[in-house]
């Protein structure tokens, strides 16, 4: 079944409106037709079966048939602070974080981060979120996680403090492990548990920064023996997460 996000305020009753690029990806690249079915949500945790109605040139109008409130979300919410990477790697992290479960991903210009995205930055966060908004679709969530607008590595320090653990995983930490810093919240895992996991970029963290982090309340921690790249750790600390914890 094909899934569409719709935010909430185009449902209206059991009528639900889809507008912009969607409606050309149904039309002519799904080529569906009145009658034809679709999912869709609206980041409200539900899902709604929809038989496509009146086709018009900006919109589509479909009727709500059944709605299924699926229980798929994590019950732990992990936020991904990604310093900016090169070429298309920031496209796949985002992806593979969304299918994962993130909740939030917020990137990030730290010291040895090498893109300057400053002049494109509309453009490319919704590049992003047009990707979070596919993958959400593709992988059966019931919302589309955010993508932030881009913090410096001070602006994202503040934040650590409005989280339950706050991770900086470092290629040369050797006391505190991923497996580690997990068995404490695991613990608490009665309640919604939050997690901030900070990934550098392909140059990895000044020892400056490791300092200023810990400082501000973040654990370093490893996340084993061999060194990483920046994408394989994200999409692997959030694995590894969601799989201890979730
Ligand atoms: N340029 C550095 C490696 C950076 S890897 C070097 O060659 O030494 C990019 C990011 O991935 C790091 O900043 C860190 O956040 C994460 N990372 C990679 N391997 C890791 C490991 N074994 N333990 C913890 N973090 C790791």
């Amino acid at each position: 079944m094909n899934r569409f996000y719709v935010p909430s305020d185009q449902i209206k009753g059991d009528e639900v409106s889809i507008t912009g690029s969607d409606v050309n990806h149904i039309k002519n690249v799904l080529r569906l037709k009145a009658g034809d079915k679709i999912e869709v949500f609206d980041g409200s945790q539900k899902s709604y079966l929809c038989e496509l109605q009146e086709f018009n040139r900006e919109f589509i109008r479909g009727m709500i048939i059944s709605e299924t409130k699926k229980d798929i979300e994590p019950t732990i919410k992990v936020t991904l602070a990604q310093c900016l990477l090169k070429g298309k790697k920031m496209d796949l992290v985002i992806q593979k974080a969304v299918e994962l479960g993130v909740d939030r991903v917020i990137p990030v210009t730290s010291e040895r981060s090498v893109p300057d995205i400053k002049e494109k930055e509309d453009k490319k966060l919704s590049h992003w979120r047009t990707i979070a908004k596919e993958a959400a679709e593709q992988c059966g969530r019931t919302l589309v996680p955010d993508i932030s607008s881009l913090l410096s590595f001070e602006e994202l320090l503040k934040l650590g403090k409005t989280f339950d653990l706050a991770l900086v995983p470092w290629e040369l930490e050797t006391g505190n492990s991923l497996k580690q810093a997990l068995k404490e919240p695991r613990r608490l895992a009665a309640g919604p548990a939050s997690f901030l996991v900070t990934i550098g970029p392909e140059g990895g963290f000044s020892n400056e920064e490791i300092a200023k982090a810990g400082s501000a309340g973040f654990k370093a921690v490893s996340l084993g023996r061999r060194i990483l790249r920046a994408e394989t750790a994200a999409i692997s600390t959030l694995a590894n997460i969601y799989f201890f914890l979730d």
